[in-house]
């Protein structure tokens, strides 16, 4: 640890004592926001201090609420739910009194930085207690209670906000630490309800938490496909809601769903700002449509339980740009709050953020709903568009004039992937709602080839669906060229495609790119094509995110958890994990980011001999500094492909004999679960979001290509006609098409079957500098 503690620090940074707190409601992830915190600090060269029990540690100081945290305090919290440093509501705080004594119990303490981990009223006190710092200063001086040169040392304090809060209510933050956690878990309970009330043909309406913000309803509603959501931002009067509910899930019923699903968020309100509650639309269910309806009450199960992939990861970076943000703060600069946009962790105005916050919950108690909406992200905008017109439409009347409806397609193709079928059935009934035709193309572009496996999709069938893993509607490896081009372009012509979505990775970036280099042979392929990206290996070129990845790595956080817990009973021993990932180390770098493993290895740097050696060095450090009933397990993560010499087994069996009988290693392989069981909402929900994106694309581009022949049908070969076959992808923070021939030629290594940019290689200095392991 020495050795790598305080080279980092720029010219221009200077050592801080650095305290964090958690503050307001729990969300998991928050310890990994603490440890990352912490760590960061003490590699920085920092001192980290916890402030136990939130501002009324503060208020209290001395010893027991301050405490020095030193590199092995936060060992393992990466996997722990709640927060271990605790939270308190304080009204103390609230009274200049409350702050006064904050203010000394720092200066006692030498702390000259703040970070606070919470929601908006959490980080408003923070930052009320920043502008109030050097009235408080002063008064202490004033009273003798410093001297001058803790004045002098202490003039100025920085703070910092991280956002921690399951209800991911903070504008100008697109996630929350511990928003998808707690919807992973309100997910798992409705997909449970789901069972009971299908074999009932039961009614179940289910409240979830939010009190000011619709986020959590909206996102499960769309994740579990439930017939309706009421959200605090979106109210209707009571005759109305009423009124439209019934139509909807009435209609659904007569198409033969065997269940309602209907989720309500605490806040949830009418037009005239009376509460919604759950025993209110039940009755309406009841007395109007006559349904046996029950109400399932989440509560705090929603705060339980370790955090998913996401918040580890997102409560990590955070925390990391947290220290980095105190080191770069001067006594000018505003405080700053981390958010995160789309994919990107960014700095924004805390103050600003808290008053927008606020501002949202200003229009809804002004009754400026549709401002109260265009507060939130766009994001939110977009998929509460997305669940109107998915599970809220009326498709006897789709919002497409019937010039304009056309035929179109989706084929999954490669290995299967969390969201496959999640894409499936929100391209159909997007489809449904413009009034397009949905057709399913199964199994790969072998099954078109061979067996003309072409079928149009029925609502009724795909019910189900975007809960479910694997790919219903088949998948296979084939390529158009090794399939049969010709018959593929005879079936095309056949079923009069207008528009083509694949889903899928690499084998799909390469289909793609086939059919379209053939559209000047064979006029079937001139329409619009887009790739939505489903790869738990995440290499497809041109985007930073693909389907399934999320879901592997949750399989993979809560495999590793259980090992590690194993490793830990056992005491003394390392798990050499092997995870799949391809010729991409996506998924070996998050898992080590995310488990908080010792080090991995990624097929595009190997296993070099001597950082292999100095991790062993590592691990018998580790293990030496174990003391008394202290015990931990450990992790060393390598991607399938890191080596074809170093197998997982020859790893473990070289550390076993290096440590001389002080630990061992054992290998552990969890194969295909990582193609994962039942997608994450994550998967779940953006695979909703592209699905729709994508048939908006063949939408928008149907003209384009057409016209992309000159009167003898020849194929005109143009910017404009290759802008009509295009991956979809997530790129630093905007959701992106672009051409297939421009990523193909210039982006992929497809020998390699991979993309040429890395874009992780700082997550893997994170993950390493993290965890203690010394680069060589
Ligand atoms: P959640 O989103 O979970 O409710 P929160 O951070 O908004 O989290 P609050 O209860 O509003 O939760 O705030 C937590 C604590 O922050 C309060 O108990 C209080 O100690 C402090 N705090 C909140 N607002 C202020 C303020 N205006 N001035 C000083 N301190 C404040």
């Amino acid at each position: 640890l020495n050795a790598i503690s305080g080279a980092t620090l720029n010219p221009v940074q200077r050592r801080r004592n650095i305290a964090v707190m958690t503050s307001g409601g729990d969300a998991p992830g928050m310890n990994a926001n603490v440890r990352a915190i912490v760590r960061t600090a003490i590699f920085k060269g920092c001192r980290a201090f916890g402030i136990y029990e939130g501002y009324s540690g503060l208020v209290k100081g001395g010893p027991e609420y301050i405490r020095e945290m030193n590199w092995h305090t936060v060992r393992d919290w990466l996997a722990e739910g709640g927060t271990n440093i605790g939270t308190a509501r304080c009204m103390e705080f609230k009274e200049k009194w409350g702050r006064l004594r904050a203010c000394k119990n720092m200066i006692d303490a030498g702390i000259d930085a703040l970070i606070v981990c919470g929601g908006d009223g959490s980080l408003t006190g923070a930052d009320r207690f920043r502008g109030e710092w050097p009235e408080l200063i002063s008064e202490l001086l004033h009273k003798q209670e410093i001297t001058q040169d803790q004045y002098d040392r202490y003039k100025h304090l920085n703070i910092c906000g991280t956002v921690g809060s399951i209800d991911n209510d903070m504008a100008t933050t697109d996630a929350t630490i511990g928003a998808y956690s707690s919807l992973a878990r309100i997910c798992e309970a409705v997909d449970y309800i789901n069972a009971t009330a299908n074999s009932h043909q039961r009614a179940f309406v289910v409240e979830v938490m939010g009190r000011h913000c619709g986020w959590l309803a909206l996102m499960a509603g769309i994740a579990t496909a439930a017939d309706w959501i009421f959200i605090p931002e979106k109210p209707s009067s009571r005759s109305e809601w009423s009124s439209h509910m019934c139509e909807i899930v009435a209609k659904h019923r007569a198409r033969g769903k065997r269940t309602t699903i209907v989720i309500v968020a605490e806040g949830a309100i009418d037009a005239s700002l009376n509460p919604i509650t759950p025993d209110d639309v039940k009755d309406v269910l009841v007395d109007k449509l006559g349904l046996d309806t029950r109400v399932t009450t989440l509560g705090h199960v929603q705060r339980g339980g370790p955090a998913v992939a996401y918040d580890r990861e997102l409560a990590t970076l955070q925390g990391v740009a947290a220290v980095e943000a105190i080191l770069d703060g001067t006594p000018e600069t505003p405080s700053p709050m981390i958010a995160i946009a789309e994919n990107k962790i960014v700095r924004r105005p805390l103050m600003e953020a808290v008053k927008l916050t606020k501002s949202v919950a200003q229009a809804i108690a002004d009754k400026d709903f549709a401002k109260a909406i265009s507060l939130r992200d766009t994001e939110f905008t977009e998929h509460l568009r997305n669940f109107m017109a998915m599970n809220s439409a009326d498709f006897d009347e789709p919002s497409l004039p019937a010039s304009q409806r056309k035929r179109f397609a989706i084929i999954n193709v490669g290995a299967p992937a969390g969201g496959m079928n999640s894409a499936v059935y929100s391209f159909a009934t997007y489809c449904m709602s413009r009034g397009h035709v949905p057709y399913a193309i199964h199994n790969g572009f072998s099954g078109l080839a061979r067996h003309d496996s072409v079928r149009s999709l029925n609502w009724l069938d795909i019910q189900g669906l975007l809960t479910t893993g694997g790919s219903e509607i088949g998948t296979n490896r084939t390529t158009p060229e090794e399939a049969d081009l010709g018959m593929i372009a005879y079936y095309f012509d056949k079923y009069s495609f207008d528009g083509l979505i694949l889903v899928g990775g690499f084998e799909a970036f390469t289909a793609l790119s086939q059919l379209e280099r053939a559209r000047a042979h064979y006029p079937a392929f001139r329409i619009p094509m887009v790739l939505v990206p489903a790869t738990l290996s995440n290499n497809v070129p041109g985007t930073q995110y693909s389907l399934g990845s999320d879901t592997c790595l949750n399989s993979l956080v809560d495999y590793c958890d259980a090992i590690k817990q194993s490793a830990a009973a056992t005491r003394k021993r390392c798990f050499v994990v092997e995870c799949m990932g391809g010729n991409c180390g996506y998924i070996s770098t998050y898992t080590q980011l995310t488990t908080g493993a010792v080090a991995s290895y990624s097929p595009e740097d190997g296993i070099p001999i001597e950082q292999f050696e100095q991790d062993i060095d590592t691990l018998k450090t580790s293990f030496n500094n174990d003391k008394g009933k202290e015990k931990s397990g450990r992790l060393l993560i390598k991607s399938a492909r890191a080596s074809d010499v170093m197998s997982a087994k020859v790893m473990a069996q070289i550390i076993t004999s290096e440590a001389h009988g002080r630990f061992d290693a054992r290998t552990a392989v969890p194969g295909h679960i990582q193609q994962g069981g039942v997608p994450s909402p994550i998967d779940r929900t953006r695979a909703a979001r592209f699905a729709i994106r994508a048939v908006t694309f063949l939408e928008d581009h149907y003209d384009e290509i057409a016209s992309s022949q000159d009167q003898l049908g020849e194929f005109i070969e143009s910017p404009t006609a290759s802008n009509t076959a295009c991956v979809l992808g997530i790129q630093s923070s905007h959701v992106k098409f672009e051409s297939i021939r421009k990523l193909y030629d210039y982006e992929s290594e497809s020998g390699k079957r991979s993309r040429k940019r890395i874009f992780w290689k700082d997550i893997h200095e994170i993950a390493d500098m993290l965890s203690g392991r010394v680069v060589v």
